[in-house]
């Protein structure tokens, strides 16, 4: 496999580092290629602007998904984006790892999303028409590559379940699963939570650090998240609407949009993710 770890955390030193750390010797030692993005070593510009589009003329007003595409379309990206795009062209699968920050990911990743996903590249793919809405979701420039998140939070597992206060983790991270990675075709396979971050010890890091090994020794074989193809005949067009009647009667929200096998029951990667915390460790007091 060929793997390209895309890093989100400002410091080697943290958590988030020593568990990529952890990930990259496990996955090179299953004889896998590494690559790692480490966005704040990079220095990473993460807001989208002008300087984006340098054959764009000065004059010109900026529209950023116009200028996206015709960048793309000429070979006119940045350097920057164009080294990153060569990397998830390169790589079968992705990961993305990061600590969430108020319920999402960090500027610096979401902006690395803004600037590499280009107009041409993750989106605007595929005939557009009053019959055929793109290849996206599930299908597109990155299908049958694999993507997976590893998430650190410093809320309770309980705080992500699916009746917790944060709300469940699967509903908040589906703008990422299905928006960022399966828009563009990737399958996602359930994420690799660390809950309760900040209090985790010694102890708990090596345990945490031998699920993660785990975790990563079955990316090839791991069943994706089962979401439905835009182009598998249950969306209406042009509404995009799931066809009345496919989801079962339990399901709504965003779980309407998993296969009928996954959706009879409300999905809850809390209880997947391969990361549970020790039943003192839940009552105790964050
Ligand atoms: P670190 O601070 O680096 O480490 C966490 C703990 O792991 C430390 O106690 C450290 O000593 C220990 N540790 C044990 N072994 C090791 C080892 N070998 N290497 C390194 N560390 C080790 N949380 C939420 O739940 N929801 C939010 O919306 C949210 N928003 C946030 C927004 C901001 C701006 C910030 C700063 C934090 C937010 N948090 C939120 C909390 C955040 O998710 C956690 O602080 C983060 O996930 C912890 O990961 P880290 O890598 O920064 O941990």
């Amino acid at each position: 496999m060929k793997v390209l770890i895309v890093f989100a955390h400002p410091e080697p030193r943290s958590l988030n580092g020593s568990l990529r750390d952890v990930a990259v010797r496990e996955l090179e030692a299953q004889g896998h290629d590494v690559r790692v993005s480490d966005l704040y070593a990079q220095g990473w510009t993460s807001a989208i602007g002008r300087a984006d589009f340098p054959a764009l003329p000065t004059d010109a007003r900026l529209a950023p998904a116009a200028a996206s595409k015709q960048a793309f379309e000429s070979g006119a990206l940045t350097p920057d984006v164009r080294g990153e795009i060569e990397k998830l062209l390169w790589a079968d699968t992705l990961i993305l790892q990061f600590p969430l920050w108020w319920f999402s990911m960090p500027a610096i990743l979401k902006g690395w999303v803004d600037r590499v996903f280009a107009y041409g590249f993750a989106y605007g793919v595929g005939e557009h028409s009053d019959t055929r809405w793109g290849d996206r979701y599930g299908e597109g420039k990155l299908a049958g590559k694999r993507a997976m998140l590893i998430v650190t939070t410093g809320g309770w597992q309980e705080h992500y379940s699916a009746r917790g206060i944060n709300g469940p983790i699967d509903d908040l991270l589906f703008p990422i699963h299905h928006g960022i990675l399966y828009y563009p075709g990737y399958d996602v396979l359930p994420p690799f939570v660390v809950y309760k971050a900040d209090k985790l010890d010694e102890a708990g890091f090596d345990a945490m650090a031998e699920r993660l090994r785990e975790r990563v020794r079955t990316l090839a074989t791991a069943s994706p998240i089962p979401y439905r193809r835009q182009n598998g005949g249950d969306y209406l067009i042009p509404s995009m609407q799931l066809r009345p009647g496919l989801e079962p009667p339990a399901a709504s929200g965003f779980a309407i949009h998993l296969a009928p096998e996954a959706s009879t029951a409300p999905r809850d990667s809390t209880r997947e993710a391969g990361v549970h915390l020790p039943a003192d460790a839940c009552a105790a007091k964050a």
